[in-house]
């Protein structure tokens, strides 16, 4: 496939040989203005709640004033976009500040992300929107408390300042915020921070700018491993080994967090090998999406023509870059050793899969079949058009056959209420929007094929959403027996396994139990598109509350007292804008 090249960012692009990081300055914003701060994410930091509340807060979390012992920094990283090498392409647009180790012992990186130009921003301006960095705020704060390893965000400051940015890539251009957000982690060290040494890539001919510099990869290679390894860095084992046991955690971690990712219906959206955290974090919100319906081929990225990172893909992807990171550590150990460990990855993928699936249907013994009641359960939702954190949550109603009638009318009630919000909020369905975007799009090809794929989606969203119509008149039977038959065949099957499990022992106690730990593993609520975009909405307006007030409900998202219904209207919702990280 030939690669899309633009000459003018090509020409742009600056090669920064021999360097992980670079010295940079944050450039100053004019009136910033904090938007959100996670105290659970400061927290980290030793940084008390009085002190967020200082007038000149923001001004220390836009950049405007250095914090006290930063020494900011751009970090200099590679990476397969899209299953094609890049070169060198990061970090553009975040600055390493420094680290903190808190009064707990840890250490903790502090990083701004749309602080302004540095040596790798080739073209762009280094800047982040309001839009952009309420998503990422937002999730990072909202995965962690669904136990989703991530990187944290612990501030959303926005500004006066502005930079002009084309939301559907159209020639119309917008005057957008410029707003900086504080990520925190361990390291934001990436697998595409290990590319930077590759050699020439054949599909591509570019190489990375400290191709064949063996000193500096080691260096690198060896400062991780102590820093976030320390076991591994400990061991009385020698270097070859010491990589080898890295690389065998690393794919450990990054199954791991596949696995977690599967069991939420959160679709990452740019797997490329810059977004893979070396210590095995979610990294980088940029057209994430929660799957509301459940559909194995979701694509939250509108510019994912090809379907590369699909929600069903996501596992095999994030191997495949596991892969890419065996190739940049060679040097160090034999290619064969490092895809000996990669072939574990599977293995460790599944355990941690079907550990939480069991978890989220209430199992607490590991029968051969339960890998089918997996798929059984994820094929009626798709049959069904059910939706994925609405049906989970559903399943601890479900205890016995005597609920298999009421349960069923539960679960496609569920479906009908996915499907309502669905129909209000999805601006797709809006036909004088469709027809604008039609007209803009014959000035752009690209956008055209966008529309193609959302109006074969659109078509299904709209299949279900009159059956769901029909579904609601309790008197249409014929309409719902399909659904109700795929429901209560899954249901009677699930029974099965439940008798099983509780062996002629179904009491009231061990009722109590299984419960208690599928409501604590089935979240009530994740971060819907709308429920994003609606807090982006007001912000947009100058009302930051509605940002607020979601990071509060998603303290505790497994509460069953928290109702998204509370949280926002479905009146004013819209489908999130897309289309990335800018
Ligand atoms: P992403 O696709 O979000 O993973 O971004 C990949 C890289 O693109 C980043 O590491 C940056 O180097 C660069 N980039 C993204 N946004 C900007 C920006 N606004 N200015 C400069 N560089 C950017
Ligand atoms: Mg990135
Ligand atoms: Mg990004």
């Amino acid at each position: 496939r030939a690669l899309p090249v633009d000459p003018i960012k090509e020409n742009y692009t600056r090669q920064v040989p021999n360097a992980i990081f670079s010295l940079v300055e944050p450039s100053p914003v004019k009136n910033p203005k904090v938007v959100a701060y996670s105290i659970d994410a400061l927290k980290l930091l030793d940084i008390k709640e009085e002190e967020c509340k200082r007038k000149d807060f923001a001004q220390y979390f836009s950049g405007n004033v250095i914090l006290p012992g930063a020494r900011p920094a751009a970090h200099c990283y590679c990476g397969h976009q899209f299953g094609y090498f890049s070169g060198q392409l990061g970090d553009g647009a975040t600055m390493y500040l420094g680290e903190i180790v808190n009064k707990k012992g840890e250490r903790w990186e502090l990083q701004f992300k749309g602080a302004g130009k540095t040596p790798y921003s080739r073209g762009s301006d280094g800047r982040k929107v309001l839009r952009s960095s309420i998503r990422e705020f937002l999730c990072s704060e909202v995965n962690h408390n669904l136990g989703i390893p991530t990187t944290r965000a612990g501030t959303c400051v926005t500004s006066d300042s502005r930079v002009t940015r084309d939301l559907f890539y159209t020639g119309n251009n917008i005057q957008e915020r410029c707003t900086i957000i504080t990520r925190i982690a361990p390291t934001f060290i990436r697998f595409g921070s290990f590319e930077i040494f590759k050699g020439v890539d054949n599909q591509t001919g570019r190489k990375g700018p400290s191709t064949g510099k063996t000193d500096l990869l080691l260096q690198l290679t060896n400062y991780v491993i102590e820093n976030f390894y320390p076991e591994i860095w400990a061991a009385n084992s020698g270097q070859e080994a010491k990589v080898l046991n890295f690389y065998k955690e690393v794919v450990r971690r990054t199954a791991i967090l596949v696995a977690r990712w599967q069991c939420f219906g959160f679709c990452h959206g740019v797997l490329n090998t810059d977004n893979m955290s070396i210590v095995g974090l979610t990294i980088d919100y940029g057209p994430y999406g929660y799957m509301d319906r459940y559909d194995p081929n979701f694509i939250c990225n509108s510019s994912d023509d090809g379907g590369r990172y699909t929600y069903a893909k996501q596992p095999e992807i994030c191997r495949w870059n596991c892969g890419k990171l065996a190739e940049q550590l060679a040097p160090m150990v034999p290619l064969n050793k490092l895809r000996e460990v990669l072939e574990e990855f599977d293995g460790h993928f599944d355990q941690e899969y079907m550990r939480l699936m069991r978890q989220k249907f209430g199992l607490f013994k590991s029968q051969p079949e339960d890998k089918k009641l997996v798929e059984d359960f994820m094929e009626a939702m798709y049959k069904t058009g059910a939706d994925f954190t609405n049906c989970f949550r559903a399943l601890s109603k479900f205890h016995s056959e005597d609920d298999v009638r009421p349960v069923v009318e539960y679960l496609l009630n569920q479906c009908c209420s996915a499907m309502e919000y669905k129909a209000a909020f999805a601006p797709t369905m809006d036909p004088r929007q469709l027809e604008m975007l039609m007209m803009l799009s014959q000035q752009n090809p690209d956008l055209l094929a966008m529309l193609g794929k959302q109006a074969g989606a659109l078509e299904r969203e709209l299949e279900l959403a009159s059956r769901a119509g029909d579904m609601k008149d309790l008197d249409n039977e014929k309409k719902r027996k399909n659904d109700v038959k795929a429901w209560t065949e899954w249901l009677s099957s699930y029974n099965q396994r439940l008798k099983a499990e509780f062996a002629g022992q179904n009491t009231d106690e061990m009722r109590k139990q299984r419960v208690e730990v599928m409501d604590a593993t089935n979240p009530r609520i994740v971060l819907r598109n709308f429920i994003a975009q609606n807090a982006i909405d007001a912000a947009e307006k100058g009302d930051y509350s509605e940002v607020r007030r979601v990071l509060r409900a998603f303290q505790k998202p497994f509460d069953a007292t928290v109702k998204y219904e509370d949280l926002t209207g479905f009146d004013s919702a819209v489908e999130g804008a897309q289309g990335g990280d800018v």
